[in-house]
C-alpha cells in the first residue's frame, strides 16, 4: 500500500482543490493516493539529481501535489488502467494545470495551482499567507463552479 502525504501541508487556497479532484476520481472508480505533496528545498535537489523533479519545483511552494493509482501506483498504463487519464481530465475540470501537459517533461501524477506563466513570480512570495492570497485571486475557477 502507498503511504499518503499530508495534504495538510499545502497552501490552504489549494487543498480544496486537491480534495475536490480526489473526490471526482472516487465518484469515476478510481482511487488516488496524494504521494507527494511538499518538498524542501533539499529533497527537490535530491529528487532533480534523480531526474524526476526540478530543484525549483512548485512543490516547494506548497502549490503542487503528486497522486499516484491507489491500486497500480505509476504502473497504470500496463494494467490497461485509466487512471491517470482520468485524473488529467478531474485535474482541469476544477480549473488546475495537470503536468500531462507540460512540454518539459511529461508528468501525468502531478497537478499544480498556478499557470507555468506564473511560476517565477509565486518563487518570489517568500511570505505563505501572501503567496496564499496571490494564488486565490489567480485560481481560474471558483470550486463552487466546478
Ligand atoms: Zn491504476
Ligand atoms: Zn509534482
Amino acid at each position: 500500500m502507498y503511504k499518503a502525504d499530508d495534504l495538510d501541508l499545502l497552501l490552504p487556497s489549494f487543498k480544496p482543490y486537491v480534495l475536490a479532484v480526489e473526490a471526482a476520481l472516487v465518484a469515476r472508480g478510481f482511487q488516488a493516493i496524494p504521494f507527494d505533496t511538499w518538498r524542501s528545498p533539499k529533497e527537490a535537489a535530491k529528487y532533480a539529481a534523480l531526474k524526476v523533479g526540478q530543484a525549483n519545483s512548485m512543490h516547494i511552494y506548497k502549490v503542487a501535489c503528486d497522486h499516484i493509482c491507489a491500486l497500480h501506483g505509476w504502473e497504470c498504463k500496463k494494467n490497461k488502467c485509466e487512471f491517470f487519464q482520468a485524473y488529467g481530465q478531474e485535474v482541469e475540470r476544477v480549473g488546475m494545470i495537470w503536468g500531462g501537459r507540460f512540454k518539459s517533461r511529461f508528468d501525468a501524477p502531478h497537478m499544480q495551482a498556478c499557470t507555468i506563466a506564473d511560476q517565477d513570480r509565486v518563487r518570489t512570495i517568500a511570505d505563505e499567507v501572501a503567496r496564499d492570497a496571490f494564488i486565490r485571486a489567480r485560481l481560474c475557477k471558483p470550486l463552487h463552479a466546478a
